[in-house]
C-alpha cells in the first residue's frame, strides 16, 4: 500500500531512499522524460486553445496521473519508496528540513542562483539538466526572493481556498473568478498553487519546474489539498460532465496517456493514501494520526471545522 507521508516526518533512511530513487532515475534517463512531458505541456495549455494540465479543469486530475506515474518510476527503483508531500503553510522557511543538505539541499548562491549543497547540486556531479529553458545546466532556487511570492500561503488563505463550493466553472480557463480549481492553481484569489513555484524560484517558476525535485513535494500537497477538498464538499462534483471544444469533461481521456480520464482518478484511494487519511478518532474527518504518535497535535491536522 502506498503512503504518501508529510516529507517533516521522514526518518533519514526514507529521506535517504527518496533520494536515491531519484538520482537512478536521473541516471537512466527518465527523470528527463518526465521533465518533457511537463514542459510541452505547460507550453501548449492557453487559455484560448485545448488545455489540459494548466488552466483548466483537468490541472488536478492530469498532475495527479503524472505523479502516480513518476512515483511507479521510484518504486522500480526501490518499492518501499513513496512521494513526500510538503506541507508550505507550516513548513515555510529556507531553513526548514526539507532544504537540508541531507535532502533536497538549500537556496542558490547569489551569483547565479546556482543550488550549492546537497544532493541535486551541479557540484556533485549527480544533476546535470538536460531539458532546460537556458544554457545553464545547473539547478536554481532563490527561495523567498521573489518579489512576487515573498511569503508561502498560509494555512487561512488555504481554508479561503477549500470552502469554495464549485469546483470549477466556465470559461474553465485562468481567468474564472469563482471556481475551486483556479484558486487553488492560483490565478485568482490569495494564489496558491502558482506561487509555491514562484517562492522556490529558478527553475521551479518555469515550465521546466520538475527539474527541482521540489515539484513532486509541493504537488502532492496541492493534490492532498484537492482530496481534502473533496471531503469537505461531498456533494460537489469535478466540472465540466461534459468536454467542451477546450477543456475535457469528466469522462474525456486525458493525454498524453489517453487511457485515463478524471473519473478514474477523482478518488486518490484507488491509487495511494495520505499519512492523514487514517485517523481514528470520530467527527473528524481528517488530520494528522501518524506512526510517531504526533497526531492531533495540530502540527499535521488538517482537521475541517464542518
Ligand atoms: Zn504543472
Ligand atoms: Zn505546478
Amino acid at each position: 500500500m502506498n503512503i504518501r507521508k508529510n516529507q517533516a516526518r521522514l526518518s533519514r533512511a526514507e529521506k535517504r531512499r527518496f533520494v536515491n530513487a531519484l538520482l537512478t532515475l536521473k541516471r537512466n534517463g527518465t527523470y528527463e522524460e518526465f521533465v518533457t512531458l511537463h514542459s510541452t505541456f505547460f507550453l501548449s495549455d492557453q487559455d484560448a486553445g485545448s488545455r489540459v494540465g494548466h488552466r483548466s479543469p483537468s490541472f488536478l486530475p492530469w498532475h495527479r496521473r503524472m505523479l502516480i506515474e513518476f512515483e511507479k518510476a521510484l518504486q522500480t527503483v526501490d518499492r518501499r519508496v513513496t512521494l513526500p508531500y510538503w506541507d508550505w503553510t507550516q513548513d515555510r522557511s529556507p531553513a526548514s528540513s526539507l532544504w537540508a543538505p541531507d535532502f533536497l539541499g538549500g537556496t542558490g548562491r547569489d551569483l547565479d542562483g546556482q543550488v550549492m549543497d546537497g544532493p541535486f547540486a551541479y557540484g556533485s556531479g549527480n544533476w546535470e539538466l538536460k531539458v532546460k529553458i537556458d544554457e545553464n545546466p545547473f539547478l536554481r532556487r532563490q527561495l523567498g526572493l521573489s518579489p512576487r511570492a515573498p511569503e508561502l500561503p498560509t494555512k487561512a488563505e488555504v481554508e479561503s481556498v477549500l470552502a469554495i463550493d464549485e469546483y470549477d466553472t466556465e470559461p474553465w480557463n485562468s481567468t474564472c473568478a469563482t471556481g475551486f480549481r483556479n484558486h487553488l492553481e492560483g490565478w485568482r484569489g490569495p494564489n496558491v498553487h502558482n506561487r509555491v513555484h514562484l517562492w522556490v524560484g529558478g527553475q521551479m517558476a518555469t515550465g521546466v519546474s520538475p527539474n527541482d525535485p521540489a515539484f513532486w513535494l509541493h504537488h502532492a500537497f496541492v493534490d492532498k489539498l484537492w482530496a481534502q477538498w473533496q471531503r469537505r464538499h461531498p456533494r460537489s462534483r469535478y466540472l465540466p460532465a461534459e468536454s467542451t471544444d477546450q477543456v475535457r469533461g469528466f469522462r474525456a481521456t486525458l493525454p498524453p496517456w489517453n487511457d485515463v480520464t478524471p473519473a478514474d482518478l477523482i478518488d486518490h484511494r484507488r491509487h495511494y493514501f495520505f499519512d492523514t487519511d487514517f485517523f481514528p478518532f470520530r467527527g473528524r474527518e481528517d488530520g494528522a494520526a501518524n506512526a510517531d504518535g504526533r497526531g492531533g497535535d495540530g502540527r499535521g491536522g488538517d482537521e475541517d471545522a464542518a
